[in-house]
């Protein structure tokens, strides 16, 4: 028997290496937490490659709490190494089904992680620094961490957990070791924030106690500020559902489900009836993308054409921004399309359907579905085209006039940016090429940015 040190998938994959150029089978080996290494003489390593579907899968492997994965792991390399190339593709082998059980728990994790950690401002701290405790299954601090210091680079913070504390600093990310619970700040004024953002949100009329206990497991009950309401809030269920009936009549929220999925998004979608605009439209037209576009652009509402064949962007102006992409360098099919507005408003003009423009109440009614789409998606970018959907994200005061070009933090992205709808340049007539030019410079300035933010990233 060889006893193999590893604490990460770097110290494993050297072991590794080592011990399958050795000829060691996985029985021969037991792994562990340690320091010094007993391992055997190597012999050559050369032509020793393995799928990057492996590589992949064991990356994240190796953050799972269990400790039998190294040795699964090795036993999925040892068998690939020696003829079962493809031993990935059999799902129902129990070493790859096991891999991928432990692959998705720790994906899972991580998902709980971003959705379950909690601020706190440390009292008095001078510039300010928020501290948040969290106790996650499986070794992810390291590997979440980069997704906070996205979503909160402009605040200095730390994630603390028993096994590492993460640290930012507004420009650099570093890890420490870990943090027992007992150490971390207790409550302060932005809990109380945080019950009063949950309660604006909680949506009584969605309310499943199962689905809810599934997606906020109770240990973590005891970090989430806003739990202490929920007995509350349940009690009183009923009176708000009649309440939210009488006033907030026009909401696509009831029918939005409680999931970042965006199949499951889209397949719900054609039941809304958060507002009139479904009556007189053919159907619902739904964004269209990837769903890890690094951009979203968002337009107002779909036109005549999109309404009768169902997507976004296909009508007269959806071709010419596909032109103005095109011209620009950036990638149609790498970008989310959708509106602010999902069906179709129109007014009826000879026998045609000429587009009347969505009043700000059915854009408010409208906009969790926009939300929801950019919760899924996480994009870097979010481009709004023409003042509907810049007034959806950035609020009725936004100017395109002004603010067009310009780069604004946002909370659905690291940044948005607006200009103008292409159909306005259809409709400028003698202005049509100056228009067009003028867009075409927006776009260019949009491809610049999104390079630097990959860059960055
Ligand atoms: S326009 Fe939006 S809120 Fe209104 S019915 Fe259609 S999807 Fe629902």
């Amino acid at each position: 028997m060889i006893t193999v040190p590893v604490t990460d998938y770097d110290s494993w994959r050297a072991a590794a290496i080592q011990l399958l150029a050795a000829g060691k089978s996985p029985n021969e080996i037991v792994w562990q937490a340690g320091l010094f290494a007993d391992l055997p003489e190597s012999g050559p390593t050369t032509g020793l490659t393995v799928p990057r579907a492996f590589i992949e899968l064991a990356k994240v492997v190796a953050l799972h709490r269990d400790v039998s994965r190294w040795f699964v792991l090795y036993r999925v390399l040892y068998r690939i190494v020696n003829g079962e190339r493809d031993l990935l593709k059999i799902d129902i082998d129990d070493d790859v089904r096991e891999l991928r059980l432990m692959e998705k728990a720790v994906s899972r994790d991580m998902h709980k992680m971003k959705a379950f950690v909690r601020f706190r401002r440390i009292p008095d701290s001078e510039p300010e620094v928020f501290v948040a405790w969290y106790r996650p299954d499986h070794y992810i601090t390291e590997a979440v961490a980069p997704w906070f210091s996205r979503r909160f680079g402009s605040m200095r913070w730390s994630i603390l957990t028993p096994d590492r504390s993460a640290h930012w600093d507004l420009e650099t990310l570093s890890f420490g070791p870990g943090v027992p619970r007992s150490e971390a700040p207790g409550d302060d004024v932005l809990e109380d924030l945080w019950r009063d953002y949950y309660r604006s949100i909680f949506n009584p009329a969605r309310v499943k106690i199962k689905a809810m206990r599934a997606e906020m497991p109770v240990r973590h009950w005891a970090t989430l500020p806003e739990t202490r309401v929920i007995p509350d809030l349940l009690a009183q269920a009923d009176t708000r559902v009649v309440q939210m009936a009488k006033t907030q009549k026009m909401s696509a929220l009831p029918f939005i489900p409680a999931t970042r999925n965006l199949g499951e998004l889209r397949a719900a979608a054609p039941g809304c009836r958060g507002c009139d605009l479904y009556e007189r439209a053919t159907q619902i037209v739904f964004g269209e993308g990837p769903k890890d576009a690094k951009v979203v652009m968002v337009g107002e509402q779909p036109g005549d054409e999109e309404d009768v064949k169902g997507h976004p962007f296909i009508g007269p102006a959806g071709r010419l921004l596909s032109k103005a992409m095109h011209e620009t360098g950036l990638e149609r099919e790498k970008i989310y399309v959708t509106n602010a507005v999902k069906h179709f408003k129109w007014i009826e003009r000879g026998k045609r359907r000429i587009h009347a423009k969505p009043s700000g109440i059915e854009i408010s009614a409208c906009r969790p579905w926009l939300e929801a789409e950019l919760a899924s998606i996480e994009p870097e970018l979010v481009v709004c085209l023409g003042a509907t959907a810049a007034q959806s994200l950035m609020g009725r005061d936004f100017r395109i006039t002004t603010e067009r070009g310009k780069f604004f933090p946002h909370r659905w992205a690291k940044e948005l940016v607006a200009t103008i709808h292409p159909s306005a340049i259809l409709r400028a007539q003698d202005r049509v090429e100056e228009e067009y030019g003028l867009f075409l410079k927006d776009l260019r300035i949009i491809a610049a940015r999104l390079r630097e933010l990959e860059k960055a990233s």
